[in-house]
């Protein structure tokens, strides 16, 4: 039997790694990006490249997109030259993006009506999951259509879930979401008050590593906090707008979010202050500032 075809559109942090780990896996593979750099990278790897997202689904069985916000996935799935002008009837569309839950559901009714099936899988495990395929995958949508798929999630990650109906897996991520924003805060806060006290930084942070404070975030983050290392993980402007997704979605549930709304706005500060591309932890230098703490050296 002649291997799936997988096309792929949006190779940014997350979506270039994941996308090069189909590639390695052996899949024939069609890739799109709207800046054409990393179009290139991976055609000199091996991959096919397209000069849009219906060229990439003319050539594929599978189309994953990873691109920014809702309106981004709207525009490549919906707009023109996108996904649904090019994909055949059978074909399964993944998105992989974290959009709205609900502009997941109208995607999945459009893409219906054109024969394709949608699932929405919305990923966790940042950049370092990305590039090592130990993401954790959350996926809303037909189950079938979710078995069909399993062997390339499979590829990508490594806890992968099915979660319900188109949207869930979005609902999951924004419930994701709110936990990392609160556990980043937590971590800034800490820090910051451990380096006003004048405490050893290292020694701090392989302390409490190790303890009931322990998490992800801390692991992976903390070192490169100490090292002044702010390049994006996950950039700020992206929390930035899960938060907003979950704020949203909440209000219309009726359900408060009092801890998020408070890191929504500590996070405006760097948004404010030009840092809306640095990582999610640079938000210690936000807690550092409301300390009186000068600049990091
Ligand atoms: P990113 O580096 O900004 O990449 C976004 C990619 O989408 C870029 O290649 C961009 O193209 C493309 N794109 C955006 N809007 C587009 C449009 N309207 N049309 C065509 N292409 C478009 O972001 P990322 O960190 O990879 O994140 C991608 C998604 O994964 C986001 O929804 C994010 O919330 C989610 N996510 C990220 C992380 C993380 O740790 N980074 C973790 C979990 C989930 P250009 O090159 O032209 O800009």
């Amino acid at each position: 039997m002649a291997p799936v075809r997988v096309g792929w559109i949006g190779l940014g942090i997350m979506g270039k790694p994941m996308a090069r780990n189909l590639l390695k896996a052996g899949y024939p593979l069609t890739v799109y990006n709207r800046s054409r750099a990393a179009v290139e990278e991976l055609a000199a790897e091996g991959a096919t490249p397209a000069a849009s997202p219906a060229e990439v689904a003319r050539q594929a069985d599978r189309i994953f997109t990873m691109v920014t916000d809702s309106p981004d996935v709207e525009q490549v799935v919906l707009g023109p030259q996108g996904v649904l002008e090019g994909a055949r009837e059978g074909a399964i569309l993944i998105d992989m993006s974290t959009i709205s839950p609900q502009v997941s559901r109208r995607i999945a009714q459009e893409a219906a009506a054109k024969g394709v099936q949608a699932l929405d899988a919305p990923v966790s495990g940042g950049d370092v999951g990305a590039r090592k395929g130990t993401l954790s995958i959350m996926v809303g949508g037909d189950r079938e259509a979710f078995e069909a798929v399993l062997p390339l999630f499979q590829v990508l990650g490594k806890t992968i879930t099915y979660v319900g109906p188109a949207g869930s897996g979005q609902e999951v991520k924004l419930v994701n979401q709110i936990v990392v924003a609160l556990t980043v805060l937590a971590m800034a806060e800490g820090l910051a008050y451990a380096r006003k006290v004048g405490l050893d930084l290292e020694t701090v942070l392989q302390v409490i590593t190790q303890g009931a404070a322990g998490s992800w975030t801390l692991s992976h983050y903390g070192p490169r906090v100490l090292r002044g290392d702010f390049a994006p993980g996950f950039m700020v402007r992206l929390q930035q707008k899960d938060l907003r997704l979950a704020l949203e979605s909440a209000a219309a549930a009726g359900q408060p979010l009092p801890g998020t709304a408070l890191v929504h706005q500590l996070f405006r500060h760097l948004e404010a202050t030009g840092a809306g591309n640095e990582g999610n932890h640079a938000l210690v230098k936000v807690l550092e500032a409301l300390g009186g703490q000068g600049e990091r050296g």
